[in-house]
């Protein structure tokens, strides 16, 4: 019986290197017009979905529905047109959690242009990917991928499979895993440097990205990442306070050698982790400012396990807590990481997936992708007094 589930990920069990099981995944970025570079498009535009900015339920009902009238504001409204029973609007005013899940897409060895991309390699991952992400938007709940080291195969090979998952829907985003060595050979600005080739080469396949991970390092990273181009990161670990003054790092920061050796997400705490925050540079980046680099912490790895026996189980008393630590009035996201690197059992997922349709229906949860969760905030920050 087991057999079917090895079916879909068998192969993935030979190359598992876990450079990051967890947490160094920068997600997301948005469009905080720092650089100019494109216009904002998630505020002020009436009848993009999203109440922010100026809009309200008089100037524009389309996005905005006012609250005593419709059930939820955004998700389908199947119950709402239908037999005339009202559907319940979640917790009157509490706002909803954001979750979403970023995958990194790493560890496979995939080959290079110069010595040979693996073809085989690569069609049976993407064969992977797609049969995962097919699952995920069976539920209407797409995941978040990220990577780097997928996308100059991705352009080569066919089928061109980050270019598909954008166009289907998914989050796409940038796994850099560049900040380990230290200091970095060529220094910040060839850190930088390396961080925007990496955006330009997504952006060559026709993906707009906003968002990296793992781009933590003793430099400064938040600098590097906005000079990049990059709006904001996800999946902050303790290694990304080794940027901060000697005097403010815990003698465990102190002497933690490399991202691998203090992952633990930062900061690791309801309520603290449910709320992004902007970061003006590295050496600051704990301490909310007002303009900066977005940063979205992680809630680490999904909450469930193969558990006992065959079956797999998903613990989610951690989703009940940040649901209890919501609110009025504030943002609220809520970010798993997984590593593939190794596989999931599609039960494990399905069941992660179910685990959650109560919430969803109720509206106390949302389901994002990283580039909407990120266009989610702006509209909030457009809207706060
Ligand atoms: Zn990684």
């Amino acid at each position: 019986m087991k057999r079917k589930f090895l079916a879909l990920t068998l192969i993935m069990l030979i190359t598992l290197s876990l450079a990051c099981s967890l947490g160094n995944l920068i997600n997301d970025g948005e469009d905080s017009g720092s650089t100019g570079e494109s216009a904002p498009q998630g505020e002020g535009r009436c009848g993009n979905g999203i109440c922010g900015g100026p809009e309200n339920p008089q100037n524009c009902p389309e996005d905005c529905p006012s609250e005593a009238q419709s059930g939820s504001p955004s998700t389908d409204d199947e119950s709402a047109s239908g037999d005339g029973v009202p559907s319940t609007p979640s917790s009157n005013n509490t706002p909803p959690l954001y979750i979403g899940v970023s995958v990194h897409l790493e560890a496979w060895k995939l080959g290079n242009e110069k010595l040979g991309y693996e073809q085989q390699v690569y069609e049976r991952y993407v064969q992977n990917i797609l049969a995962y992400s097919d699952l995920a938007n069976s539920y209407d709940m797409p995941f978040t991928w990220e990577t780097s080291n997928l996308i100059d195969p991705s352009a080569a090979l066919e089928p061109n499979v980050l270019l598909e998952l954008y166009q289907r829907g998914d989050g796409i985003g940038v796994h850099a895993d560049l900040g380990e060595q230290t200091p970095y050979p060529g220094g910040e600005a060839q850190f930088t440097k390396d961080l925007r080739i990496l955006r330009h080469r997504m952006e060559d396949l026709g993906i707009p990205v906003t968002h990296a991970s793992g781009v933590c390092s003793t430099s400064d990273w938040v600098t590097a990442a906005l000079d990049a181009g990059f709006e904001a990161v996800t999946g902050t670990v303790d290694y990304c306070l080794k940027s901060l003054p000697l005097d403010q790092q815990s003698a465990e920061i102190q002497e933690c050698k490399g991202p691998a050796l203090c992952h633990d997400p930062y900061p690791g705490q309801i309520p603290e982790m449910l709320h992004p925050w902007r970061a003006a540079d590295g050496s600051s980046w704990t301490t909310p400012a007002e303009e900066g680099l977005l940063v979205f912490s992680t809630a680490g790895a999904l909450p469930c396990s193969a558990g006992s026996g065959s079956q797999p189980q998903c613990d989610l008393q951690i989703i009940e807590e940040a649901l209890a630590a919501r609110q009025p009035g504030e943002f609220h996201s809520f970010f798993f990481v997984w590593s593939y690197g190794s596989p999931l059992e599609e039960e494990l997922l399905r069941n992660f997936y179910e685990g959650l349709q109560p919430y969803i229906e109720s509206g106390d949860v949302v389901w994002k992708t990283m580039p909407e969760l990120i266009e989610a905030y702006q509209a909030f920050e457009g809207s706060a007094p």
